[in-house]
C-alpha cells in the first residue's frame, strides 16, 4: 500500500461559473487557471502521483504547455490513473476535503464522487468528497479563491 497527499488552490477571477470534481457549479466568478481550473481533481492528481512517488501535475502537465489550455481536468485524472496504473497500482479508496466559502458544494457532492469514481476506475464508496468553509478566516474565507485537500490510498492491481 502507498499513500499521497495532494493540495492545490485557485484564485477567483472574472467568470460564471467553476468547475469542481467534474462538475459545473454557477458561480458569480470563475477559477483563474491554465486548465479548466478543477481544483478538487488536481489535488486529486497530486495525491495519486505523490503515492505513487511520481512527482506532481505541474511536472506531467506542465502549464507552459499550450496543449494543457483549458483542458478538462477529468481528462488529466484519466491518464494519472493510466500512469499507476502503468507501474502496476490502483487507486484503493480516496479521501478530499474542498475549501470554500461561496459557493455551497453541498448540492454537488454526489455528483463529484461519482466523476471522480468513474475516472479513477472505483466504486463509488472508495470515494469521499467533504467540504467545508473556514468561518470567513484566511484566503478562502475571504472570497479570495478555493483550496482542496486529497487523500488517497494506492494498491497493486
Ligand atoms: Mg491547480
Amino acid at each position: 500500500m502507498r499513500i499521497g497527499h495532494g493540495f492545490d488552490a485557485h484564485r477567483f477571477c472574472e467568470g460564471t461559473h467553476i468547475t469542481i470534481g467534474g462538475v459545473r457549479i454557477d458561480h458569480d466568478r470563475g477559477l483563474e487557471a491554465h486548465s479548466d481550473g478543477d481544483v478538487l481533481i488536481h489535488a486529486i492528481c497530486d495525491a495519486i502521483l505523490g503515492a505513487a512517488g511520481l512527482g506532481d501535475i505541474g511536472r506531467h502537465f506542465p502549464d507552459s504547455d499550450d496543449q494543457y489550455r483549458g483542458i478538462d481536468s477529468r481528462v488529466l485524472l484519466r491518464r494519472v490513473r493510466d500512469a499507476v496504473a502503468a507501474r502496476g497500482l490502483r487507486v484503493s479508496n480516496l479521501d478530499a476535503t474542498v475549501v470554500a466559502q461561496a459557493p455551497r458544494m453541498g448540492p454537488h457532492i454526489q455528483e463529484m464522487c461519482a466523476n471522480l469514481a468513474q475516472e479513477m476506475g472505483v466504486a463509488q464508496d472508495r470515494v469521499n468528497v467533504k467540504a467545508t468553509t473556514t468561518e470567513r478566516m484566511g484566503y478562502t474565507g475571504r472570497g479570495e479563491g478555493i483550496a482542496a485537500h486529497a487523500v488517497v490510498l494506492l494498491v497493486a492491481i
